[in-house]
């Protein structure tokens, strides 16, 4: 029998399937997805084992297969997704997420040039470092399609990487050739135009947090943030969401290093390296809900298209990354969940 594998198929995010039509339903609060993301597919997986992660060799699968951030990911056609997405007004940008697999390369060059030619989107690669060894993969990329790329340096200090996704796992993963390969895509597609993404609560500090995301800032990468989400069956299933609090304080912080107003130079942390002080006012952007809304990378108005629609938390519970604009009442549980 054939096997359904990428390039040829390739996995949608659930909200992704729900907006080409491929399932019914909506999101809670009626939440628009922007940015189409999509993941490859091999029968082997991949061959990462980080132990946070939906997708790692080290996961029991669950009965209704893998999960990852915390939603399922149907796998489609290629052929048909991209049939459903041109003329789709809605969505701003299409994401490719690769996976450590051997194939993972050619096919993800492959996906971006039949995006390229059949719709009129931007595309933003999430690649894997651990794939690229010299940045003409990446020129490849640019050169097939792609403006953006994101690196998922996930754990914010060298230590936790390498607890949770390398030598500490037997995984393939190193957080200086991670970092190499964040210079090496601002080399090849510009200052700004790579993101890092970064899990808030795999047991960093909140210093640790906004040094990191202060270090992807001085070398030209936004910053993406995730809250930690166990995921059923993976190693750290057992391991709790980060407080409120802190998920906002990092928000904060973020939103201050990433728009240029602050530095972390500039913020005080308590001796626990909890964050006691912005160096700023921060009411006027908490007012403006900005700061907690989804970041990710642009569409073509300049506004963010991946939004991720609750991808940190369940619908039933608070709102960790809003894909919209958070509203007044948004705003006055937000201050609670600062004080
Ligand atoms: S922010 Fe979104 S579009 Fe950009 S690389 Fe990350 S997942 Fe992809």
């Amino acid at each position: 029998m054939e096997q359904k594998v990428s390039p040829e198929f390739i996995q949608t995010s659930l909200a992704a399937s729900l907006t080409l039509g491929f399932q019914s339903g909506s999101f809670h609060r009626n939440a628009k997805l922007k940015g189409l993301n999509l993941l490859l597919h091999y029968e082997e997986g991949c061959l990462g084992k980080c132990h946070f992660c939906g997708l790692s060799r080290s996961r029991r699968e669950g009965r209704k297969g893998k999960t990852f951030i915390r939603v399922d990911w149907p796998l489609y056609p290629l052929e048909e997704i991209i049939e459903r997405t041109k003329g789709k007004d809605q969505i701003h940008r299409v994401c490719i997420s690769m996976v450590t697999h051997p194939k993972a390369l050619e096919d993800t060059l492959y996906v971006i040039q039949r995006l390229r030619r059949e719709t009129d989107l931007p595309i933003s690669v999430l690649i894997s470092p651990t794939l690229i060894q010299r940045d003409d993969s990446l020129v490849a990329m640019k050169k097939a399609g792609a403006d953006r790329v994101g690196i998922a340096i996930d754990a914010a200090t060298p230590q936790l990487f390498d607890q949770l996704r390398g030598k500490g796992v037997g995984g393939p993963h190193r957080w200086n050739h991670y970092w190499d390969v964040t210079q090496m895509a601002v080399s090849v597609f510009g200052r700004f135009y790579v993101g890092i993404h970064l899990i808030v609560g795999l047991g960093e500090t909140e210093k640790e947090m906004v040094d990191a995301i202060q270090q992807g800032q001085e070398r030209g990468a936004y910053t993406h943030l995730f809250s930690f989400f166990p995921e059923m069956g993976s190693p750290m299933e057992k391991h709790s969401s980060p407080p409120l609090d802190q998920y906002r304080r990092i928000q904060l912080a973020r939103w201050i290093i990433n728009e240029s107003l602050g530095s972390a130079g500039r913020m005080k942390f308590a001796e626990n390296g909890r964050l006691i002080d912005f160096g700023m006012d921060v009411e006027s952007l908490i007012q403006t809900g900005e700061p907690f809304m989804t970041s990710g990378c642009p569409g073509r108005n300049g506004k963010v298209a991946c939004n991720r629609p609750y991808g940190n938390e369940r619908p039933s519970a608070p709102i960790r990354n809003f894909p919209f604009m958070p509203e007044a009442e948004d705003i006055e549980e937000i201050k609670k969940q600062l004080e």
